[in-house]
């Protein structure tokens, strides 16, 4: 008997539909129910896979290999629980499939049309998940504003969703903006009003508000959205500006929307929220006892949301260590000019972020080149990874033309090389290494410390690989291979042995850090920086 919920944004995007799907889902989840969440993208790319991280921020990766949106990212943070293909849908994917039906001679006869095929197929996949677990409750994030062309065949999939489940199996949460006017001094609630009044004319009643808002709702505004927005009043929620994402699903908790949605879907109450461990994380995370600076070395710097994992990976390891660490964006290609060291000089600890192409390697392996050498914590993840190969087989091998196959295709030393099952791959959606794969660490190693355990699982996103012809140079490079995939036999985690903390690896482990569990290599790094910080204090 799962019943459904969806979340709508009005006014402006950005609102924060994927922290407020995912709070409400952490609170349903305390309270004892089963819950997922899934995100509805209304674009014609198959996937994020193929888009720019300036267009569209990160590209997430689940355990079973989709390259899905950044907010997936965001549930399983909050949720401690791993996110498949099927949470993640776009309109490329519906129409795939519809045009593959109708190929097929599926309709036959029939004229294929938006409604009721593509209407049909979105709230199939609705259904989809249902095959997963026996979901209680299954929250469905529609991506765009309400008066978007696009989201149009969403809503009205909802719209029959919601006739033929009936109202108490299905609630619609609209995700608001009430704009302050500060020249006026006031709260608006006309936007609202035109939002709802667009989501009424796709015959969809929003059952609860959620207002984002910088200052607090008086009475009289709740009264005034309530009655001109046909919403009960106490489903009139607020959700005022937080100083984390992880005090939202505390927000929600207080203004119990919560108990508002467990009432209209007829659910008991289930247990009061107790959220522990998510307080005790808040309270190490708000009462730092030291700090750290920790230089992110990447080409995608002017949005933050290119490293979303990488910030929040850090945000859960500095709480686990409490420490406040602040994340240094610097720009690879920064590290190209003459001025380079006064960039990096003054880290605790240096990160070398994954990316693509050519642009800005340069300066990520000089960074590396100043972390080695200067013994500064050291963290290089997937194409970091491969660039601490390519800098110590060129500076302290000092092979000639060493370098990465992606970089120069025609270099003579390809220490970094295309994997063998990638060289005839043409297309470039969703044929990369993807997904979660085994590794097996060897002991003793600072990852296998760190994990404590030797086998580990985890996610990849990449067509280059440590060419294993190099295995026995590696030791001379200073490197040591403690981590490989034990059925191809691929390089996972590379080391160094005369470092305070020098790891590398190919895999993205910042996808797979969450509020309940910080990623361990990533607390190791921070509290390798924490030692690095000291030491160089009383120096
Ligand atoms: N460009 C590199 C590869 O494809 C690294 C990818 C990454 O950093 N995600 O192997």
């Amino acid at each position: 008997m799962t019943k459904y919920i969806f979340v709508t944004g009005g006014v402006t995007s950005s609102l924060g539909k994927g922290i407020i799907s995912a709070s409400l889902a952490k609170l349903l989840q305390e309270r004892g129910l089963n819950v997922t969440i899934q995100k509805f993208d209304p674009y014609i790319n198959i996937d994020p896979g193929t888009l720019n991280p300036y267009e569209h921020g990160e590209c997430y990766v689940t355990d079973d290999g989709a390259e899905t949106d950044l907010d997936l990212g965001h549930y399983e943070r909050f949720l401690n629980k791993a996110t498949s293909q099927a949470n993640n849908v776009t309109t490329g994917k519906i129409y795939q499939t519809v045009i593959d039906k109708e190929r097929a001679g599926d309709y036959l006869g029939k004229t294929v049309q938006v409604v009721p095929h593509i209407t049909d197929e979105i709230k199939r996949r609705v259904k989809l998940l249902e095959t997963q677990s026996d979901y209680d409750i299954i929250i469905t994030e529609i991506g765009g504003t309400v008066g978007d062309i696009e989201s149009l065949p969403y809503l009205e999939a909802l719209r029959q969703l919601r006739h033929e489940v009936g109202k108490n199996k299905c609630l619609v949460i609209h995700l608001t903006l009430i704009p302050y006017l500060s020249a006026a001094g006031e709260l608006k609630t006309k936007p609202t009003q035109h939002s709802v009044k667009e989501l009424l004319n796709t015959g969809i009643q929003p059952d609860i508000l959620v207002c984002r808002t910088e200052h607090k709702l008086t009475k009289e505004l709740r009264s005034k959205l309530s009655l001109f927005c046909n919403v009960e009043k106490n489903s009139v929620i607020e959700a005022i500006d937080a100083s984390t994402i992880y005090d939202v699903p505390l927000n929600m908790l207080k203004e119990q929307l919560d108990l508002i949605v467990l009432k209209k879907l007829k659910l008991g109450k289930g247990k009061e929220p107790e959220l522990v461990a998510w307080k005790d994380f808040l309270g190490r995370l708000k009462n730092p006892t030291s700090e750290v600076k920790i230089g992110l070395i990447g080409k995608y710097n002017e949005l933050q949301d290119a490293y979303k994992s990488i910030y929040e990976a850090f945000v859960h390891s500095g709480a686990a260590n409490e420490c406040k660490v602040k994340v240094i964006p610097i720009h690879s290609q920064a590290l190209e000019d003459t001025e380079w060291e006064s960039h990096i000089k003054n880290l605790d600890g240096i990160l070398v972020a994954p990316g693509f192409g050519e642009r800005g390697v340069k300066g990520k392996i000089k960074a590396i080149k100043y972390a080695r050498v200067n013994k500064i914590p050291f963290f290089g993840i997937c194409l970091g990874m491969q660039c601490a190969v390519v800098e110590s087989f060129k500076n302290v091998v000092k092979l000639p033309g060493v370098n990465s196959s992606e970089v120069n295709p025609k270099t003579k030393n390809p220490v970094i090389d295309l994997m063998p099952d990638q060289l005839k791959v043409v297309a470039k959606g969703g044929t990369m290494r993807l997904g979660a794969y085994k590794c097996r660490l060897t002991k003793g190693s600072i990852a296998a410390k760190a994990y404590g355990r030797v086998e580990i699982f985890e996610r990849h996103r990449h067509r280059y690989e440590f060419n294993n012809k190099y295995l026995k140079k590696l030791e001379k490079a200073g490197l040591k291979a403690t981590g490989i995939n034990p059925e191809s036999g691929l390089v996972e985690v590379v080391e160094m042995e005369d470092h305070p903390f020098f790891l590398g690896v190919q895999y993205h482990p910042e996808l797979k850090s969450t509020v309940e569990n910080p990623h361990p290599l990533f607390s190791a790094f921070v509290k390798a920086s924490i030692k690095y910080r000291r030491n160089n204090e009383k120096a």
